[in-house]
């Protein structure tokens, strides 16, 4: 019978990104997913790499800047390995802060925007009084960047079973022997819970994730470079990408595992576009959606081994698991090694709760 080094729950962005790097290292990976890789809040994603958010808990900030300048070469060696693009823009993204968090806008290290810089930067830009700042911020396309993360697994040799949920993990004399699911059983001594929003779902640690409703809106802008800037502003934020779309975004809702969209929130959220960038009452809607981001009691990932040998947990990323994909392979892959890695995970242990 088969056997792996390691075997991943759940092939988002986070189990992807793992197997990726612990096959690099040499491990034998299996990926098993409930339904198809990369189609959870991975796809639902906005794909702004925001490496000094206001909101960013303090805790977590090593991190996000770490994974944050990781992204260029984690795009780039995933782009040559799968043949695809990932859509990862450089133009920086223009801020408006709340008013609770403007006076600490400075500590991004963006530039505060005069009304000429404003309007130079971004003409399509309906005016405003409030302050903004321009931040070296980059995006990418979730959805294309876990397809390319999928493909390139499968190209480094990742096993994946798809369509079929992990009931139970496997535990014999105290230790990991492998998964079951509703179909079978697979054999490793190692597994990783990376199941996102559902992680809680899986015993035997239990991990107290909770799905955070976003919905989000996709327009065609009417020319591909009306926006090239992500715009981040209390109403919503924007995000261009290189095809002509723009994606507006994005609530956080408590909904349990609801994933409908309602006609009066996107009604909201395409009025606040067109009122931030006028021209885009020309823009045709193109697509609606909602995602399930793997929310925490503390807001921090949940990063680490739990107390049950051979038996980790990846997930709890937030609004942050596109850009802290990176990191999490890397520290991730280090502890599943046995090694320590390069950054305190303390704050994000499982044992925490
Ligand atoms: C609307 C929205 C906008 C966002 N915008 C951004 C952004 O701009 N930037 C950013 O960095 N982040 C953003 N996020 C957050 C980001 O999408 C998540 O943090 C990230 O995708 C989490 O990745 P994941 O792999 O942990 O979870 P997921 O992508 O949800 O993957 C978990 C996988 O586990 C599978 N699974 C669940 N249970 C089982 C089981 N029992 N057996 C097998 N498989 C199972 C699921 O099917 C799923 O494929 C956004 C999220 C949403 C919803």
């Amino acid at each position: 019978m088969k056997t792996w080094d390691v075997i991943i729950v759940g092939g988002g962005i986070i189990g992807l990104s793992l197997a990726i790097a612990l096959r690099k290292r040499g491990a034998t990976v299996l990926v098993v997913e409930r339904g198809e890789p990369g189609r959870e809040a991975s796809h639902a994603a906005g794909g702004m790499l925001v490496d000094c958010s206001l909101e960013t808990p303090s805790a977590l900030q090593p991190l996000a800047t770490a994974s944050a300048r990781m992204y260029p070469e984690f795009a780039h060696e995933l782009e040559v390995e799968s043949g695809m693009k990932v859509d990862l823009r450089d133009y920086g993204t223009i801020l408006f802060p709340s008013p609770e968090h403007a006076a600490d806008a400075d500590r991004c290290g963006g530039i505060q925007l005069t009304a000429k810089s404003f309007l130079d930067s971004e003409p399509a830009l309906a005016p405003v009084n409030e302050p903004s700042w321009c931040l070296k911020e980059r995006s990418v396309d979730p959805r294309a960047l876990t397809a390319a993360a999928s493909q390139t697994a499968k190209h480094r040799g990742v096993d994946f079973s798809s369509g079929d949920p992990v009931t139970q993990i496997d535990i014999a004399d105290g230790r990991v022997v492998g998964v079951t699911t509703t179909k079978t059983s697979f054999i490793a001594g190692k597994v990783v819970n990376c199941a996102g929003a559902w992680a809680g779902q899986i015993g035997p640690f239990s991990v107290p994730t909770r799905p955070v409703k976003g919905q989000m809106l996709c327009l065609v802008m009417p020319s591909r470079t009306l926006l090239r800037h992500v715009i981040r502003s209390p109403q919503a934020y924007l995000i261009p990408r290189s095809d002509g779309r723009l994606l507006v975004g994005a609530t956080v809702e408590e909904a349990g595992f609801d994933k409908k969209t309602d006609t009066a929130t996107i009604q909201r959220l395409h009025r606040a576009a067109i009122e931030m960038v006028p021209k885009l009452s020309d823009a045709r809607i193109l697509e609606d959606w909602a995602g399930l981001r793997p929310g925490t009691p503390d807001g921090l990932p949940i990063l680490g081994p739990t107390p049950t040998p051979g038996y980790f947990v990846a997930t709890g990323h937030f609004r942050d698991g596109i850009l802290l994909a990176p990191v999490t392979a890397k520290v991730m892959a280090d502890v599943i090694e046995g090694r320590v890695p390069e950054h305190d995970l303390r704050a994000f242990s499982p044992s925490r709760f």
